[in-house]
């Protein structure tokens, strides 16, 4: 039998107050280990997307189903395999970063694993850090720290909301590679981003939204194709 999709929605459609329909009617189904890039422009409805699969967002209508399993139906323990990195620093600003953690860690109903903790630290180039208080990191590390709090429960689909909005070059190469790392392990990848460019550096299908709507899904080779094999690439090695 060949496994369910990742991600599975259906219908998806979401309106704030009694008009403003956020999304509308979105359908898509998002494979095991591929990475997945939702284009669109600001208030396309990208964020509201993700917000109503990790919980964030009360849907209006529709179904949302990860590895198969209906949201409607468990809306917690299916969400134990999701990991968000948010646009927005979501850590107390008090805590140290090892802290941080152990509290995520705890949020998703793991015991605190400290040899877990070292590794995305070490990963995410955060090594050392692990007693400092995260107010008093750069934006940079605080980004990293977004990136390894969405990680430390060892999620298996990943959504990264715009990572690379408002970063430096060194760390936009650095999530870069750390993504097609992740995707290479078989963590399935949703990110969100306003820049073709992105998408194409990083994504093996692409959605397009705009206002609501899922317009289009593309593999991202026939896209190339359709936009032009000349089509100049932003690289940043
Ligand atoms: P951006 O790229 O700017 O982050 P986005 O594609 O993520 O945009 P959303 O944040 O999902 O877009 O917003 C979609 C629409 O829903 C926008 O028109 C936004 O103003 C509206 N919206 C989002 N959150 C709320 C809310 N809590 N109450 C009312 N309207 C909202």
């Amino acid at each position: 039998m060949s496994s369910p999709p990742a991600l599975e929605l259906k219908g998806l459609t979401k309106t704030y107050g009694d008009k403003h329909t956020a999304l509308s009617d979105v359908s898509l189904s998002i494979r095991p280990g591929e990475i997945f890039a939702l284009l669109g422009p600001n208030g396309a409805g990208k964020t509201t997307l993700i917000g109503s699969v990790c919980g964030l967002v009360k849907k209006t209508s529709g179904k949302v189903f990860v590895f198969g399993q209906d949201l409607d139906e468990d809306p917690v323990r299916p969400r134990y395999q999701v990991g968000l990195v948010p646009q927005e620093i979501n850590f107390d600003p008090f805590f140290t970063v090892a802290e941080s953690l152990y509290i995520q860690q705890g949020f998703y109903g793991q015991p605190r694993d400290e040899a877990r903790v070292r590794e995305v630290l070490t990963a995410l180039n955060l090594q050392g850090k692990a007693n400092a208080i995260t107010r008093a990191l750069s934006g940079g590390m605080k980004r990293r720290l977004l990136i390894a709090k969405a990680l430390v429960h060892k999620p298996k689909l990943v959504f990264l909301d715009e990572p690379t909005a408002g970063v430096d070059v060194e760390l936009r190469r650095d999530l870069w590679t750390y993504v097609r790392k992740l995707a290479a392990e078989g963590t399935t990848i949703v990110l969100t981003t306003h820049y073709l460019e992105e998408a194409e550096e990083l994504a093996d299908r692409v959605g397009v939204i705009n206002e609501g709507r899922l317009l289009l899904v593309e593999e991202k080779t026939q896209l190339l194709k359709r936009l032009g094999e000349k089509r100049l690439l932003v690289h940043f090695s």
